[in-house]
């Protein structure tokens, strides 16, 4: 066994340890997040409702109606969103949810991590997690050319002097980072690859290739902005390893994304 191989399954290992707790997580903040915004709604029928005391009774009715409305899709997103994670299949439009998840639920639970002492960075890779799931649960493949791999720039080699952002072919593929053994797995699968520097390259390189599905290495906030901007596209997320650090010198695990790959290939 090569000494990448036995590295692999050693943070194969690791991620598959961290998965679980990542998903508890995020139910955990799903039902804080779900329970504060029901007190909310609650706050919002009952204060205006003591102010509504003098005037005809039906205002009182409409809005506690629109206050029960918004109380039961909390509940029965928060529930579908629930079951969707723990069954792993789409429950109850599960694409829907997944657009709940990013538009609404993540924005909350981090300002719920906070108020608990939970890092942005814990919450976002709890998302991710459940993004990636839903995302296998549609149960989708694609054609290779309606697949991107996108990558962060810190995979490729700090001293490197070749520029890759807008031609990666002007790799040299001298193996000093995965950048070489990305290119092979692109050039063998025939799935574009291409590398972004920030959001608006990232958002450029999507809009000039239009993928059906986007693998993506980066790590949690890039991920977890790259997911929400990009939402309804699916997004599949795979966290890159810093071991120098943030954006210095980052890997990914290259059976990491074969695997990936092979789950979304039609
Ligand atoms: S593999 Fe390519 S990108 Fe990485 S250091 Fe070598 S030439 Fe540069």
């Amino acid at each position: 066994m090569t000494k990448n191989e036995t590295a692999y399954l050693l943070l194969e290992k690791d991620i598959q340890e961290s998965f679980a707790a990542r998903k508890r997580l995020f139910i955990g903040l799903l039902g804080g997040t779900s329970f504060l915004l029901i007190i909310f709604c609650v706050l919002f029928w009952y204060i205006p409702y003591m102010g509504l005391q003098g005037l005809p009774q039906i205002f009182s009715w409409i809005l506690g109606g629109i206050v029960l409305i918004c109380i039961a899709l909390v509940t029965w997103s928060s529930l579908a969103l629930l079951l969707n994670i723990l069954l792993k299949k789409p429950i109850f439009f599960s694409r829907n949810l997944r657009g709940i998840a990013v538009k609404l639920f993540l924005p909350l639970m981090i300002i719920v991590g906070r108020l608990v002492g939970i890092s942005k960075e814990k919450v976002r890779a709890s998302f991710i997690q459940v993004n990636n799931e839903m995302v296998s649960a549609q149960g989708d493949t694609y054609k290779a050319n309606e697949l991107l791999l996108l990558m962060p720039h810190c995979l490729q080699n700090s001293l490197c002097r070749h520029r890759l952002t807008y031609n990666i072919n002007n790799c040299k593929r001298c193996g000093e980072c995965n950048i070489a053994g990305l290119l092979d797995i692109s050039e063998e699968k025939g799935i574009p690859l291409a590398i972004a520097t920030g959001g608006t390259i990232a958002r450029r390189i999507v809009v000039k290739n239009k993928p059906k599905l986007i693998i993506a290495v980066a790590c949690e906030r890039d991920l977890a902005s790259g997911i929400q901007d990009t939402y309804p596209l699916p997004v599949y997320g795979i966290l890159n390893q810093r071991p120098h650090g943030p954006c210095l010198d980052t890997w990914v695990a290259l059976e990491k994304v074969r695997e990936t790959i092979e789950r979304f290939s039609q």
